[in-house]
């Protein structure tokens, strides 16, 4: 917490001109085109790995990167769905998972965590991803059972957005296009999902330009 404090202390002393500019500009209003669904871990930094500015992105965290679908009473991720397409018409969404992620370790070993009954509660959220790699159907067989969950949950939680009828209205107009990363936190690399390879691939400089090129404009 100390850390927290003097970090504040040093930001003040070490903000530049042209950050204060920035600020002072974003205090008007908020244009990000992407929500960026990542997990609570301390490990990842979404704004660090992806060199993102205040304003770039609006982003939900949470425990698993966890979706519920639009079938659940769970309002807290659907809200900001709602609120980055509808508010700020945003144009992408990504899913990132992470590599050692503590929710998809929990859900592995059937963690009992009786002292967290919200925990277990909304880890059901994860389920479907177990049995999926339960029956075999891990993306990357050679990584870790954990590891593995949280790259077929990335995908996963895709589809549990994909339940919300405006995100597929969007979808179908290509007015919206839903990405699946996953951050290998050992190696502080970043992975994107390719459906024709069903593959994570490392995100270095070719494969950005094969996902520029998608993305036109
Ligand atoms: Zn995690």
């Amino acid at each position: 917490m100390k850390k927290l404090i003097q970090g504040i202390v040093d930001f003040r002393k070490n903000l530049t001109e042209e950050s204060r500019e920035l600020f002072a500009k974003l205090a008007l209003g908020q244009k990000p085109d992407s929500l960026f669904i990542a997990c609570s871990d301390s490990r990842v930094v979404p704004n660090l790995f992806a060199s993102t500015n205040p304003g770039d992105l609006f982003v939900l965290r949470n425990v698993g990167n966890l979706v519920p679908p639009a079938s659940s009473e769970d309002a807290s991720a659907s809200a900001a769905i709602e609120f980055s397409v509808f508010a700020l018409n945003i144009s992408d969404i990504i899913v990132c998972g992470h590599s050692e992620c503590g929710a998809m370790q929990a859900l592995v070993k059937n963690a009992d965590v009786q002292s967290c009954p919200h925990m277990m509660s909304w880890l059901k959220y994860g389920e479907e991803s177990l049995n999926i790699v339960k029956k075999g159907g891990a993306i990357n067989p050679t990584l870790s059972l954990h590891n593995q969950l949280s790259q077929v949950n990335v995908l996963q939680q895709i589809e549990h957005i994909k339940s919300y009828p405006f995100v597929r209205e969007r979808l179908e107009k290509k007015t919206l296009r839903i990405h699946g990363w996953w951050f290998d936190i050992a190696h502080a690399d970043v992975y994107c999902y390719e459906k024709e390879l069903n593959q994570f691939i490392l995100i270095d400089e070719k494969e950005a330009m094969l996902i520029m090129k998608r993305l036109g404009g």
